[in-house]
């Protein structure tokens, strides 16, 4: 009897559901829910993933009888895969305060993304301020037929919890966050009061107000930190990049990685090396919520593989489609294969600048420099630019072909003047003026600076 029990204690569930990959995902999110918290909690031996209505306007929900026991999921869900990591990370959080144990559950979904990659997106979060957010301590479910404005306070809630329990996760192993005893407010006060001063400021956090609740747990920067891990750690709140280094507050980036804006502008990865084609693959990776990771469009041939195809010495070009601004945290890219590192192709905050063939190299680093000269004195004419300039140097024509400003031959005899036509273009293309005569205008605007 004691095998027998040990045996369906240490079985993950059978998960049954029509889509297979709701299944697949399911499965995946158990294994790595087991590594994160190193414990397997109850559960019936088969676990029912049910698309269809959910009351209350919920995008799932986890059922418990006996453990585990059913997950049901809103038909209509765009975000399947990480509602479904989010109910099965209920099997291990499913006591407690409603604030505790969904900040608890966002916290090991976090964990169980990371440790799959591609499982499914981060948990949701798109920077708002959280100023519909209950008192974190008073905030209970059951409104199942709330109007709009208490959905509202719900989703801040939600998301005010995440933040909370996430900054809690910097001072207390998380580990003892999902113990199998549970926890409720005054086992996580036990926790924090052990924790020094940064557990202190956090404890100091839990008998604020609600207003101060509200004003600290948002991210007014969408750097993925809120306003009491931004003191906790002395960056900057209201700077995405506190130290200007060009990453996010809390980056943690892989070697090798380059940071991406958050308006998915253009970066230089490296020229093709070698003397045949040269192939290249493009990994992204990082802290973004709000939306799934967004697809990379580099310039250059994609191969059935998915790697890229460059010829010999030509630049890899990668930009990302975000489709909203509604997104928190950052964005990473690094680049493997048969690339090298050259000075004929290279990007700056501004602008990423390369020659198309060989023959402009040698003015990549001068005109690099000469654009973001103008973009600083754009942004004193016309407030700060919408992205970074992509500006392929060479070619028959001036023109725009693709979001690329291509400078001909002929407009680089004068650097200065090229970089202000760079900047003019790009601002009129992004304002909606896509006009060259206009453009060639607003660059003389930028001479009698
Ligand atoms: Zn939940």
């Amino acid at each position: 009897m004691v095998a027998l029990f040990g045996a369906l204690a240490l079985a993950a569930p059978e998960f049954v559901a029509d889509d297979p990959g709701d299944t697949a995902v399911a499965r995946l999110a158990w294994d790595a829910a087991v590594e994160c918290t190193g414990w397997e909690p109850p559960h019936r031996p088969t676990v029912p993933i049910e698309r269809g209505y959910v009351p209350g306007g919920y995008l799932g929900r986890a059922l418990h009888d006996g453990g585990l026991s059913l997950i049901e999921l809103s038909v209509d869900s765009e975000r399947a895969d990480e509602v479904i990591v989010h109910e099965v990370a209920h099997a291990w959080v499913s006591d407690g305060p409603t604030a505790l144990a969904e900040g608890r559950a966002e916290l090991l979904a976090d964990c169980m993304t990371r440790r799959r990659p591609g499982l499914a997106p981060l948990q949701w979060d798109d920077g708002r301020d959280v100023l519909a957010m209950p008192r974190l301590q008073s905030w209970t479910t059951g409104h199942e037929h709330e109007p709009l404005v208490l959905g509202d306070a719900r989703t801040d809630a939600y998301i005010g919890a995440a933040r909370f329990v996430r900054t809690a996760a910097e001072v207390v192993d998380p580990r003892l966050l999902w113990s199998p005893e549970g926890l409720d407010w005054s086992g996580l006060e036990t926790l924090l009061s052990a924790a020094g001063e940064r557990g202190e400021a956090l404890l100091a956090l839990l008998e604020a107000d609600v207003q101060t609740q509200r004003h600290e747990l948002s991210d007014h920067d969408r750097d993925g930190r809120p306003a009491v891990s931004e003191r906790l750690h002395q960056t900057d709140p209201t700077r995405w990049d506190s130290d200007g280094d060009g990453w996010w507050d809390g980056a943690r980036p892989p070697a090798g990685a380059v940071p991406v804006a958050l308006d998915g502008s253009p970066i230089c990865l490296g020229v093709g090396a070698g003397d045949t084609p040269a192939r290249a693959r493009i990994v992204t990776g990082g802290d973004l919520r709000g939306v799934p990771l967004p697809g990379v469009r580099p310039l250059g041939d994609v191969a059935d593989d998915g790697s890229i195809l460059l010829d010999p010495g030509q630049p890899l070009v990668a930009r990302w489609a975000l489709p909203t601004n509604d997104v928190s945290g950052g964005l990473w890219v690094s680049a493997a294969g048969e690339l090298e590192a050259s000075s004929a192709c290279q990007t700056t905050a501004h602008a990423t600048v390369w020659s198309l063939d060989g023959r402009h190299s040698s003015l990549v680093a001068v005109l690099t420099e000469a654009i973001d000269e103008a973009a600083e004195t754009a942004a004193h004419v016309w407030g700060p630019a919408t992205g970074r300039i992509a500006v392929a140097l060479g070619g028959k024509t001036s023109t725009v072909r693709d979001g690329v400003v291509h400078l001909s031959e002929r407009d680089l005899d004068d650097p200065e003047a090229a970089a202000r036509l760079a900047v003019a273009v790009h601002r009129a293309w992004t304002m909606g003026e896509p006009d060259w005569r206009a453009a060639t205008g607003m660059a003389h605007m930028l001479a009698a600076r």
